[in-house]
């Protein structure tokens, strides 16, 4: 008889799981406040003090700049907008390299060719899958104006060490933090960790306002161009005065009032939030690691784990079953998540296939059809987006990632447990999986 639920056994759990239910009445009353007063966003795009924004937005990005220490706070309407403006603002221009991790969300690569920049793929670090400063020193080029850095999965990027590869080579560094908001690398939040952090509040993240971001910089004249960017640069430099109008060519970033006034209630629940993931993590961590051939997600020295999914790593050899096979079979012990249930088990394999594979690097298609820009007479590198050309991130991504969300506040130890009896069952019974 089988025992395992893949094989028409009993699972583990049917019931789901509990939801990660972070809107609260807290943010209910701030949209109230906002729709009384009837003014949704405030902005203008032209140099007047509206220019800057309606008075939640700014409150909310003063809140947001003392919560992280830090000098200047931007709100804009994505973390995607985020990274683009603050490329944009790093004045990469046609033709200039700017390494960026395979392992990441696609707009962690994709910005810097809006301003026809040349996105160059280091490898990660096979302990934490960050960007390798090792690779990155090894991709660095004439042509290298500026690294963009993940936190993946919630954990801070070796600031030290890629730092001091920027001030040597006289790079810019952008730091992707929308998996790592909350938590500290050597007592410096990560997100301010570089010349330029973004945050995400998109509905996935530890916090959220539906859709939203946060740009970050303690740079008083970069902080002037996101501000730009983000609003219609082009109609407003002039009666600004403001001189150097590299890529002032404007946007329409802007977060609302009402996304400002959710954001300042979610940012009071963000330290609550991460300490739970941690506690939940660890007490994971703990258990799982018993399991031969699973490994917990090591943590930089001087660095917490934001955890915003929650990464193991899987031994083929020492389990001796496939690893896609194995996890298949958790998944069918487990329930979906409420209010999520259409997304499956949060539990999968491989995490983002290396980006370079995607078809706009493969086919070297981005803007326009003539392969802008990638070729043409304002580059004279060579942009390789070969399978093989970083091989640990390759390695990860088909054998070894697992990663799971189902450590997220208010799994209960019982829930946990629940999660734990899956792998632990399935790792008893595999030489069912076997025949
Ligand atoms: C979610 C995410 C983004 C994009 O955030 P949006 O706010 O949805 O644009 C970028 N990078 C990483 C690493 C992310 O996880």
């Amino acid at each position: 008889m089988s025992e395992l639920a893949i094989n028409g056994g009993q699972p583990v759990r049917t019931k789901v799981f509990p939801a990660y239910s972070i809107i609260g009445k807290e943010e209910q009353e701030a949209v109230q406040r906002i729709m009384e007063s009837e003014i949704l966003s405030k902005y203008l795009g032209s140099w007047e003090p509206d220019f800057y924004g309606g008075p939640e937005v700014q409150e909310f990005e003063k809140e947001w700049a003392q919560y992280f220490g830090v000098k200047h706070a931007i709100a804009v309407n994505s973390c995607t907008s985020g990274i683009q403006c603050a490329v944009g603002a790093a004045s990469i221009s046609p033709g200039d390299e700017v390494i960026v991790s395979p392992y990441t969300m696609v707009a962690s690569v994709t910005a810097p060719l809006i301003y026809g920049g040349i996105p160059v793929f280091a490898d990660i670090e096979e302990e934490y899958f960050c960007l390798d400063p090792k690779s990155i020193e090894e991709k660095i080029t004439k042509r290298t104006k500026a690294i963009i850095v993940v936190d993946i999965f919630g954990q801070p990027y070796d600031a030290d060490a890629i730092n001091a590869i920027a001030e040597k080579h006289n790079l810019i560094v952008i730091e992707d933090c929308a998996q790592a908001p909350g938590v500290k690398y050597k007592n410096k939040y990560a997100g301010t960790l570089a010349d330029i952090g973004i945050y995400s509040l998109n509905y996935h993240k530890h916090i959220h306002t539906g859709e939203g971001g946060v740009i970050v910089t303690d740079d008083d004249n970069l902080a002037q161009r996101l501000q730009l960017i983000r609003n219609h640069a082009d109609a407003v430099v002039g009666g600004m005065g403001v001189e150097d109008i590299t890529n002032m060519v404007g946007f329409n970033m802007r977060l609302t009032e009402l996304q400002a006034a959710i954001g300042r209630e979610q940012l009071k629940k963000l330290d609550r939030l991460v300490k739970e993931r941690i506690e939940n993590c660890n007490y994971l961590d703990e258990r799982l690691s018993k399991i031969p051939g699973l490994r917990a997600p090591k943590v930089r020295e001087g660095a917490e784990h934001a955890y915003y999914v929650h990464p193991l790593l899987y031994d083929e050899k020492e389990i001796g079953v496939d690893r896609d096979t194995f996890i298949d079979a958790v998944v069918a012990e487990l329930p979906p998540i409420e209010l999520r249930e259409s997304e499956g088990v949060r539990l999968f394999t491989g995490g983002a296939k290396p980006l370079y594979l995607l078809p706009i690097f493969q086919k070297k298609i981005a803007i326009g059809n003539k392969g802008f820009p990638f070729v043409g007479p304002h580059y004279d590198g060579e942009a390789c987006y070969d399978k093989g050309i970083c091989p640990v991130v390759e390695r990860i991504y088909e054998k070894e990632m697992v990663i799971d969300e189902l450590m997220r506040p208010p799994m209960t130890k019982e829930d946990l447990d629940d999660v734990v009896r899956a792998f632990e069952k399935v790792y008893e019974h595999r030489q069912e999986l076997k025949k």
